[in-house]
């Protein structure tokens, strides 16, 4: 039998089909797992189980920032997803998915004049860019969020908002793994607070202690905050659990 590669034909052809089969799987499954129905006692708002789900705490919350999200498509349905309760109580805030298979993303509000980008950069943002009035926050893991940015060109380029967190050692749903990670709900409140809307920012806040306490009574385990850091230095190197 002809060898290549120091093994049989057979072996590398069932090497490359097990790495296509995985390839096929990991697809089929990006695909089919956003489009599963949220089981019946959810409830379609807020994904809480119902009766009792998070709906009561969430507030109506102005701003005079507009707030789109960009979120990653496989945090749909996720009773976790922070950014998803910040997007329920921010009047007039948005929900763009990224990574919808078949599924082009609408890229035509997220370049706009006065739009940011609320990520980390090592560079302060331009002395003449414009006050923002739109804030793109990516919406995922700390992976999904960088490949978002990297992926999404339109928002590569904006000016970046980085914030600090305000509680390191807040109880959170996931344990952040980085140096001054936040979940998605609590660098949204940061930001704003950080531009003036400290009304809007003491709300989302609340909602954020609400709905941690609510997910661990239902048997989600937090995880303590990270230590103290900042966001506004270099980019966390390593995969934290942001949502
Ligand atoms: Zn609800």
């Amino acid at each position: 039998m002809r060898r290549v590669g120091g093994r049989s034909d057979g072996a590398f052809g069932r090497t490359r089909g097990r790495a296509l089969a995985r390839t096929a799987f990991r697809a089929l499954r990006a695909w089919y797992r956003p489009r599963l129905p949220l089981a019946p006692h959810r409830c379609p708002r807020c994904r809480f189980p119902a009766p009792g789900c998070l709906c009561a705490a969430v507030p109506r919350v102005r701003s005079r920032v507009e707030v789109v999200f960009l979120r990653h498509v496989s945090e749909r349905g996720r009773l976790t997803n922070t950014g998803h309760w910040a997007s329920l109580a921010l009047e007039g805030s948005s929900v763009l998915e990224h990574g919808v298979v078949g599924e082009p993303l609408d890229v035509s509000r997220l370049d706009a004049a006065g739009a940011w980008l609320l990520f980390p950069s090592p560079h302060p943002p331009p002395r003449d860019a414009p006050p923002p009035l739109r804030l793109i926050v990516p919406d995922g893991t700390w992976a999904q969020a960088r490949r978002i940015v990297q992926r999404v060109p339109e928002i590569r380029t904006l000016p970046r908002l980085a914030v600090e967190v305000a509680v390191p050692d807040a109880l959170r749903l996931r344990r952040p793994l980085v140096l001054g990670g936040m979940s998605t709900l609590e660098a949204v409140a940061a930001a704003l607070r950080a531009l003036g809307e400290v009304e809007a920012a003491d709300a989302l806040d609340a909602l954020h202690r609400d709905g941690v306490a609510l997910a661990t009574r239902l048997g989600g385990g937090p995880g303590r905050g990270s230590p103290p850091g900042s966001r506004t230095g270099a980019p966390p190197a390593r995969r934290s659990a942001r949502g």
